[in-house]
């Protein structure tokens, strides 16, 4: 979104949203890319430019007309947003118009990952009836792959048919676990992510040191970089990292949430298989890491984390499973005395 001095929320929001404003045509869009890259952003930021009500010929969204301060106060009659109440804190967006959402927030239940049917039946609803203001309706789903079926369904049909003058923006990174006629239905989006000198400058601004070290960390995807460092990644300790899990360091991921954990050690053996395969690695520097040649070990290891991953959602004692998953790391990383099946003494006497 746009505030008041006119500035996009990110910098490489500018090309995005003007190839979305020359290229949209119908009433649904499909905005899908990685994650961590400014979706949500995006799917905002267009929504306020269809809203503003600025001048002509100057910037969309304008920042400082009246439907423009109405989006910016949340208050904007003729737009809605979904996502789902995990998320309204993470984004800074409470869903007070919602009644669903809304009679659950006194409950102690944990906040709901999904959009729930009776949100998108508020949705429907809502494009049903006249615009407030003269620029018609909006209606934001973000994630739009956590609508259940029930949810997607009965987003389905005003999709099919659309009702009066409402645009509807799906914001997405797994379009595949969309319903295919969900799909079909929108005009596709795609982002790429933005070039890594772009977002390294980007998240410098935000107060990261060494950031294109955490940005190749995180994929290449700013937004995700830069919440990884606010749970406490640094680029120090991301370059030590396969030196201290070839050691067994636990004490290195003390205190890690588990999902972060798993996928750090992923991105690990992913590294480690490329430099032993003489290629590029994608997310250390590849003076940090080990070889490792015995690809029966880096396969079974492989094979470990994603079992892993599976579970991180719900472990039962994470520190305990960080712990599991530095040893399995440690045996992998493991250096070879001599060609031949994996063996544990050598591994637990070895040192990076
Ligand atoms: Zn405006």
């Amino acid at each position: 979104m746009v505030g008041g001095d006119g500035k996009l929320p990110l910098p490489w929001l500018e090309s995005w949203l003007g190839e979305a404003l020359r290229t949209q045509r119908g009433h649904a869009l499909l905005i899908h890319g990685p994650q961590g890259i400014g979706q949500w952003q995006l799917s905002l930021t267009l929504a306020q430019a269809w809203l503003c009500e600025g001048g002509q010929g100057g910037p969309r969204p304008c920042g400082h007309c009246a439907a423009c301060r109405m989006v910016q106060a949340r208050s904007h009659p003729d737009l809605l947003v979904l996502i789902p109440e995990a998320l309204q804190a993470p984004l800074g967006w409470t869903l007070a118009d919602t009644e669903g959402e809304v009679a659950e927030a006194g409950s102690k239940k944990q906040p709901s990952k999904e959009i729930k049917v009776e949100a998108v039946r508020a949705a429907v609803a809502f494009a049903q009836t006249t615009a407030a203001r003269e620029a018609g309706k909006v209606v934001v789903l973000h994630p739009a792959e956590r609508m259940n079926g029930i949810s997607a369904n009965a987003l389905l049909k005003t999709l099919e048919e659309p009702a009066g003058t409402a645009r509807f923006i799906l914001s997405c990174s797994a379009p595949e676990a969309l319903l295919p006629t969900i799909r079909s239905r929108c005009q596709a989006f795609a982002l790429k992510p933005p070039t890594a000198d772009l977002a390294a400058e980007w998240l410098a601004g935000q107060g990261v040191a060494q950031p294109a070290i955490v940005l190749a960390a995180a994929g290449g995807q700013p937004l995700d970089a830069l919440d990884w460092v606010r749970e406490g990644l640094d680029a120090k300790l991301w370059q030590q990292l396969p030196a201290l899990m070839q050691r067994g360091d636990a004490a290195a991921l003390a205190g890690w949430a588990l999902p972060r954990a798993v996928d750090a050690l992923q991105k690990l053996c992913h590294d480690v298989a490329c430099v032993s395969a003489g290629a590029a690695p994608r997310f250390f520097p590849a003076a940090a890491l080990p070889a490792q040649p015995d690809v029966r070990r880096l396969l079974a290891w492989s094979r470990e984390l994603a079992r892993a991953a599976r579970q991180a959602e719900h472990p039962l004692n994470a520190g305990l499973a960080i712990e599991a998953l530095v040893t399995q790391a440690q045996r992998a990383l493991a250096a070879n005395a001599a060609p031949g099946p994996a063996r544990r003494a050598l591994s637990v006497h070895s040192a990076a």
